[in-house]
């Protein structure tokens, strides 16, 4: 058995404990030992004065459910220590697609990389915008052409979507279609994946998705659920934020999130509004977390807009309120005040369910045009104008299907 004794390093073992300076000693592929001092002879030393040993990192927030198709996938984690990452957030997941697999995949290509969506894909795309300076709204798809938390800095273009370069097009009717995708990948490091609310809706609903469910799709999409937990799925991912999610009914949320709480698994949730909503929007999901029991992890918290910053403290506040009162809520956020996500999620709701040839070709009309410049240019009560907070000056595009930025 190969043994390896790594000497002299700054250990911090991941358990919270404080670090220490000392040996560990690997056997095979266990840690076999750690210890301020550790003598044993027939391993390959290396020595580690002056560095850090630790557990792989777990990145819990990645947009990398069609990256992990592309040759070469997994190299840029490993060098950064990333040992285990978690894909499906936001309502974005390649899976389950039900008998929806275009529609899936043209509303999925934004985040996820237009792999196989075509032209439509392109349009519905309509390129990755980076907002520096601001700490903008969605910050969905995040920079460095990785996803939210750690990147693969430079390992794909941005076009390619927020999760790197894009695979081949696949459709994973189910969810443990796309699981067996994934096992059968061999990736280097762990991958787990959440459902996307917004990947069932479409797979449920088709073309009614942007629109309160029918009792029949709402029982078909928690079917989907139901199969997709039971498959394996880490939990539920809501992108309240973004179309279709943005368009669920309480009560959908809550026999989403019920199923969920059933089977203790864990709700997350990209946040209906990061910037002037940001206290309304967290008030929102925990209500849902209240009704159901379901464990609520915020994604990317954060609040768009440098003048907004002190709502940090309210949702704060918020959460640590309801942990106080017996909820399980979590959440997690980046260090660097800037965000990225699609142009599409910029726009009013209204604008964001409309299908993409509709919407291009109303933008190519003057007074259309004016009149979605006067919304965005105002505050609005039913959804948070996060354009206006971050300012358009903040705007970086940084990709577009079929230009070359
Ligand atoms: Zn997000």
């Amino acid at each position: 058995m190969e043994r390896t004794l790594f000497r002299g390093a700054r250990i911090v073992d991941g358990t919270g404990a404080p670090s220490f300076v000392g040996d560990a000693l690997i056997e095979g592929v266990r840690v076999a030992a750690l210890a301020p001092e550790i003598r044993r002879g027939g391993a390959r030393e290396i020595d580690c004065a002056g560095k850090v040993l630790c557990p792989g990192f777990v990145d819990v927030h990645r947009h990398i459910d069609m990256a992990i198709f592309a040759d070469g996938f997994g190299q840029a984690e490993l060098r950064q220590g990333i040992t285990a990452s978690l894909a499906g957030h936001c309502g974005f997941s390649l899976a389950p697609a039900g008998n929806y697999g275009r529609a899936v995949r043209i509303r999925n290509a934004p985040i996820l990389g237009a792999g196989g969506a075509g032209d439509s894909a392109g349009a519905v795309g309509a390129g990755g915008v980076g907002a520096t300076g601001g700490a903008d709204g969605a910050a969905c798809a995040d920079g460095a052409a990785g996803a939210d938390g750690a990147g693969g800095v430079g390992a794909a273009g941005y076009a390619d979507g927020a999760g790197g370069a894009a695979g081949e097009p696949q459709d994973f009717p189910e969810f443990s279609d796309y699981l067996d995708a994934l096992a059968a990948r061999r990736l280097p490091f762990h991958v787990g994946a959440m459902v996307g609310a917004g990947t069932l809706r479409v797979a449920a609903a088709g073309d009614d998705a942007a629109k309160p469910m029918s009792p029949k799709a709402l029982e078909a999409m928690l079917a989907l659920l139901r199969r997709a937990l039971d498959a394996g799925a880490f939990g539920l991912s809501l992108g309240l934020m973004y179309a279709p999610d943005c368009f669920a009914a309480e009560h959908e949320l809550d026999a989403m999130a019920a199923e969920v709480a059933r089977r203790g698994r864990v709700l997350s949730v990209h946040l209906r509004g990061e910037g002037r909503a940001l206290v309304s929007s967290i008030d929102e999901v925990l209500a849902v977390a209240r009704r159901t029991g379901a464990a609520l992890h915020i994604s990317h918290l954060k609040s768009t807009g440098i003048d907004r910053a002190a709502l940090l403290d309210q949702a704060m506040e918020r959460i640590a309120g309801a942990v106080a009162a017996g909820l399980s809520v979590s959440c997690d956020a980046y260090p660097y005040s800037a965000g990225s996500t699609t142009l599409l999620t910029r726009l009013p709701p209204e604008w964001q369910a409309m299908e993409h040839r509709a919407r291009s070709a109303r933008l190519r009309d003057p007074a259309e045009r004016e009149a979605l410049r006067r919304e965005l240019s105002r505050e609005h009560s039913s959804w948070d104008n996060a354009l206006l907070a971050a300012g358009w000056e903040t705007v970086v595009p940084v990709g577009a299907p079929g230009l070359a930025m």
